[in-house]
């Protein structure tokens, strides 16, 4: 859900494929939508992050 919204997603210059990597290619890729600060790497380390809380949460409910 993360990564649908605030994944910044790129394309490519050479090939005009959609990526959500920086570069595509052997080139710098465009920055098209989403935050660039926002790799995929942090968007599944916050999912993760997110999960462990929300089970630590339950955790203290049970
Ligand atoms: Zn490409």
């Amino acid at each position: 859900m993360l990564g649908a919204t605030g994944q910044a997603m790129y394309r490519c210059r050479v090939c005009g494929s959609e990526t959500e990597r920086a570069a595509h290619c052997g080139t710098a890729a465009r920055h098209e939508r989403g935050f660039a600060a926002l790799t995929n790497d942090r968007v599944n380390l916050l999912s993760s992050l997110l999960a462990g809380l929300i089970a630590y949460g339950i955790s203290l409910l049970l």
